[in-house]
């Protein structure tokens, strides 16, 4: 398996990559022979010497070389000497040139000298398997590393600093001693004093409580994690793309005010109450088009509306509510179930006519979870608009800003079987039923717990956790 004693030396990129150049890329090593392969590809003074001693935590001016001295790049290295680093092993950072051929060039020569290239995340995995993050934290530097919104990055930090391991293994260590308990009762019944059912009970359901409390934060963090889709919808001159357009105080969509322009769905993104958005400016729904290229837009349009989170219908107060705003009405809110519960209704151009012109009859602004009268010229009631999106993609139950952690999906599922499983402990316990029966259901909260943990992971579970990471991390 991967880390362990007799790990091999990895070596990675620890900056950007991805195509972008910047002044600076770090190429990192990590392992047994750190310091030996870094004293072989850096070289220091006029006389280009390897350094011979690494001294832990100081940075050093020198040369990165091929293998006959040449010189690749200048340098700085830093030497992170084991236990103090972020992998627990010895570490080197290169600093380099940023750019593609000084970082390939120094690749090479550290795999020429036995560095294996790291996978997705290795350097994080070893971390954790030596014990230097557990693997809440680990998880919480991807999401650190992947944040799209200050909330996000404020959520992951608070999860790193590892608030979310203590009661997650607090109500693993009580599942541990109470099968610990009942499985001595199974081998040495006689030898004992009377089995505490109700302080059992007890101890379970105090690690129930513990574990429901956790998985409050469940729905903020997967907000956090996935963000959400908003699509706007509405005929053809509603001034859709001018409403993306401020909304994200941006260009990317085109606005004009020829009819059919916005051929394709056009991507944004956005921030609400912490919340990463993005906003889908789809093509003008028409049901008559003549136009092929415009039709294929009108059906990429329907599709983002129906996969979309929230639905916002922009509707025209210069030309009132008409039948076309009625016909996407029917077909796209109210014939979509998952729609109907998260829609809002956005009467436009309130600059040059008045809102009421546009507004329709009860039943359908009922279908509606608000109503906003906007100016996206002006951008007047804009904020009005930000915060009932914010209403609709949280409930208005979550305060998406707060700093604390928040669980991703995969421990939420995990916190969820472990629940499950302390609630058929206690109709176990209850129906009177053998004990083997009790420590089953003990054995898998346990287990789901130690998930979330890391006290108790498969490998498959590492593979998927550390993939999502990117290369270098
Ligand atoms: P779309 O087809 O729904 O995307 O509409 P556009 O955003 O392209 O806008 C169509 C026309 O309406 C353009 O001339 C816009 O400048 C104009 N428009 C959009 N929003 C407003 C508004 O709030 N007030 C006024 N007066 N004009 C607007
Ligand atoms: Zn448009």
């Amino acid at each position: 398996g991967p880390g362990g004693g007799d790990a091999d030396t990895i070596v990675g990129v620890a900056t950007a990559t991805a195509g972008a150049v910047g002044g600076v890329a770090i190429v990192r090593l990590s392992g047994p022979n750190a310091l030996t392969i870094a004293s072989d590809v850096f070289a220091v003074g006029r006389g280009g010497k390897g350094v011979e001693t690494w001294e832990s935590h100081r940075a050093t001016y020198g040369r990165v070389t091929e293998a006959d001295g040449r010189a690749i790049d200048e340098a700085i290295a830093i030497a992170f000497i084991a236990p103090r680093s972020y992998t627990a092993e010895d570490v080197v950072e290169l600093h380099c040139h940023g750019g593609a051929v000084c970082v390939q060039r120094t690749l090479m020569r550290c795999r020429e000298l036995g560095a294996r290239t790291a996978r997705r995340g290795e350097f994080t995995l070893r971390a954790f398997l030596n014990g230097r993050l557990d693997l809440a934290q680990a998880e919480a530097v991807h999401a650190l590393v992947s944040a799209r919104t200050t909330a996000g990055a404020d959520s992951a930090l608070a999860a790193m600093r590892g608030g979310l391991t203590t009661p997650v293994s607090e109500a693993r260590r009580t599942c541990v001693d109470l099968l610990a308990e009942l499985e001595a009762r199974l081998d040495f019944d006689d030898e004992m004093v009377p089995l505490d059912v109700e302080a059992i009970e007890r101890k379970a359901s105090e690690a129930r409580e513990k574990i429901r409390e956790v998985l409050q934060t469940a729905k903020r963090g997967a907000l956090l994690e996935t963000g959400v889709t908003v699509a706007i919808l509405g005929r053809p001159n509603v001034g859709k793309s001018r409403l993306l357009n401020a909304l994200t105080r941006s260009e990317r969509s085109i606005v004009t005010s020829r009819e059919g322009t916005t051929r394709d769905v056009v991507e944004a993104s956005m921030n609400v109450a912490g919340i990463p958005v993005v906003l889908l400016d789809t093509a003008g729904i028409r049901s008559e088009t003549d136009d092929e290229v415009e039709q294929i837009g009108v059906e990429r349009s329907r599709a983002a509306a129906a996969g979309a989170d929230v639905v916002a219908l922009v509707v025209d107060a210069s030309r009132g509510w008409v039948s076309e705003d009625y016909d996407i009405w029917k077909s796209e809110i109210a014939a979509n179930e998952r729609a109907r519960g998260a829609a809002i209704l956005v009467i436009n151009k309130t600059d040059v006519a008045d809102a009421e012109n546009a507004t329709p009859p009860a039943d359908v602004v009922d279908s509606f979870s608000d109503v906003v009268r906007i100016s996206a010229a002006t951008g007047d009631n804009l904020v009005e608009l930000e915060r009932a999106l914010a209403r609709c993609i949280t409930g208005d139950v979550v305060n998406t800003e707060s700093e604390s952690w928040a669980v991703n999906q995969r421990q939420a599922e995990a916190l969820h079987v472990a629940l499950d499983s302390l609630d058929r402990l206690r109709d176990t316990i209850d129906a009177d039923m053998p004990l083997d029966f009790w420590t089953i259901d003990l054995r898998e909260a346990a287990f789901a717990l130690g998930t979330v943990t890391g006290e108790d992971v498969t490998e498959d579970v590492l593979d998927t956790i550390f993939e999502r990471f990117c290369i270098g991390k």
